[in-house]
């Protein structure tokens, strides 16, 4: 191992019972080359990004070399995938190198995605190619610009290696950090086996990392669940406000830290279609767009059925007060979704009208094929310029609708008491510019992984740094793709 980095471990999942994990090394790959050190990042977890961003670095981040301190391990978890019941899946192609503890005191995982086999690897290979690697990283920390609670990337790599995919691949490893990677299979893994107790010793480690003025409480199970669904709420009306598109909401990727994890086969959508989704392997549309805000109760009621002998000694008790809890989550899920959706179109004093005047918006631009960060970023002129209604009809296929509706718009937000370049302002706050494309990211994937240029992903990485902001030099990155640039499947 190596003391390069400056990493301080403290491995509070390594210790916990050996049913948990699988502790072993990542394979080394042949010829490790970084791609990217993410510096902010680095120096946010007291990492000496310097160091890293080297050779050295390289190795680490491939797993060839151990940072001093690493635990590794693979998690054990399970899953519901698309309805159905796996009872054992597990990091089978990631390594959890270990925990630091951040500039702010909060406790981070890092991890190597791609990192070779582990005994959950089943019959894959363990690694990762390289085009979902910068998917993740970009789409991570676009998500991360946008103010979305998310996974980060802290370095990516090229292996050396190709991988067997539909055809030979170059190889790649993301570093992951997180808050943690307990997800709502993780207790569904232990649940499913009757091992109680092993449930009872998870939630505990997750309240003390995610809810700990929780710690000790004697209800604390209902808490910490009411808690974890509060984030979910929390968390997909944030994705629909910004016309993102998980696409693999299996109980195994649903983080109860309350980030966004595994980035696959996500997007975001251009035209609005509440239809919309790009998985490839997603044939009926179970995570289309939206579906998001009824998948997340669905997986929900999955973590309050590996709860329910904890929270209660009578069942129908603890049924009927997890249930309680559950069916909260439409309205919580309402109350987060309409105070993005009032910011969005300047609203800060309610009125009656006001859902009204956001669903006939949604109509509007359903029906008109309208592309969704645009026309919301479009509002944002024309709060105080009428000449920009034209701009804005200009994104409507069929102009009726939109046609009837800015007038109602303009007389609403006549009556809010801020002046109107403040209400632009607040409204270009949350309305972004700039948001990483679907065709934009393909391109850039393919450029690295057709061309070794990687010059596209710089570029992408730079403009989604600031996806509020009005720079002439991103107006390229504004653009919706045209009819030939349409990329509608996405693959993982
Ligand atoms: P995902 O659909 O990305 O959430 O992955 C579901 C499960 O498949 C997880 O247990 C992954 O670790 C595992 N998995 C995905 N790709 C591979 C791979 N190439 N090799 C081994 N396991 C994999
Ligand atoms: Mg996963
Ligand atoms: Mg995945």
């Amino acid at each position: 191992d190596t003391a390069i980095g400056g990493f301080v471990f403290d491995n509070s999942y390594a210790r916990l019972p050996d049913r948990f994990h699988a502790k072993l090394p990542p394979a080394p790959v042949e010829a490790p080359r970084l791609i990217r050190l993410n510096h902010d990042l680095a120096e946010e977890l007291g990492l000496d990004a310097q160091a890293l961003d080297s050779p050295q670095g390289a190795q680490i981040f491939a797993g060839n070399i151990l940072p001093k301190g690493a635990e590794p391990l693979a998690m054990a978890y399970a899953g519901h995938q698309f309805g159905h019941y796996t009872p054992q899946l597990g990091d089978g192609r990631a390594i959890l190198l270990g925990e630091v503890i951040d500039r702010d005191g909060q406790r981070r995982d890092i991890q190597l995605k791609g990192s070779g086999r582990t005994p959950f690897s089943r019959r894959g290979d363990g690694r990762a190619a390289l085009g979902p690697v910068l998917r993740e990283y970009v789409v991570s920390e676009a998500m991360h610009a946008l103010g979305v609670p998310t996974t980060r990337a802290l370095a990516a790599v090229t292996t050396g290696e190709q991988v067997v995919r539909d055809a030979f691949l170059p190889g790649g490893i993301v570093t992951r950090v997180a808050a943690s990677h307990i997800r709502v299979g993780t207790f569904q893994y232990f649940a499913a086996q009757g091992d109680h107790e092993a449930v009872a010793t998870l939630a505990d480690h997750a309240i003390a990392r995610h809810c700990p003025q929780l710690a000790g409480q004697p209800d604390r199970h209902i808490g910490f669940y009411q808690e974890v669904l509060e984030r979910q709420a929390a968390l997909v009306a944030h994705w629909m406000s910004l016309g993102f598109i998980h696409g693999v909401m299996n109980t195994d990727n649903m983080a109860i830290s309350g980030e966004t994890i595994d980035y696959g086969p996500c997007a975001f959508m251009d035209a609005y279609d509440p239809a919309t989704k790009f998985s490839f392997v997603d044939e009926y549309g179970r995570y289309a767009y939206v579906n998001q805000p009824r998948i997340a109760p669905w997986n929900l009621a999955r973590l309050a059925e590996a709860l329910l002998p904890h929270v209660d000694e009578d069942t129908e008790r603890g049924i009927a007060r997890l249930g309680e809890i559950l069916a909260t989550f439409p309205e919580r899920y309402r109350a987060h979704w309409r105070a993005h959706m009032r910011a969005k179109i300047g609203l800060e004093r309610e009125a009656e009208g006001d859902d009204a005047l956001i669903e006939d918006l949604l109509e509007a631009m359903h029906q008109g094929g309208a592309d969704f960060t645009l026309t919301f970023r479009g509002l944002t002129d024309a709060v105080f310029d009428d000449g920009a209604d034209e701009t804005i009809r200009d994104l409507f296929a069929q102009g009726d609708a939109i046609h009837a509706w800015l007038p109602r718009w303009r007389a609403r937000i006549a009556m809010e008491a801020t002046a109107p370049r403040e209400t632009a302002k607040a409204m270009r706050a949350v309305n972004p510019a700039i948001i990483p494309r679907n065709h934009r990211v393909e391109a850039m994937i393919d450029a690295a992984v057709m061309r070794d240029d990687f010059g596209p992903f710089d570029e992408l990485m730079q403009v989604l740094a600031e996806p509020f902001a009005d720079k002439p030099q991103h107006a390229a990155f504004l653009a919706p793709p045209q009819a030939h640039e349409r990329v509608t499947l996405t693959f993982c």
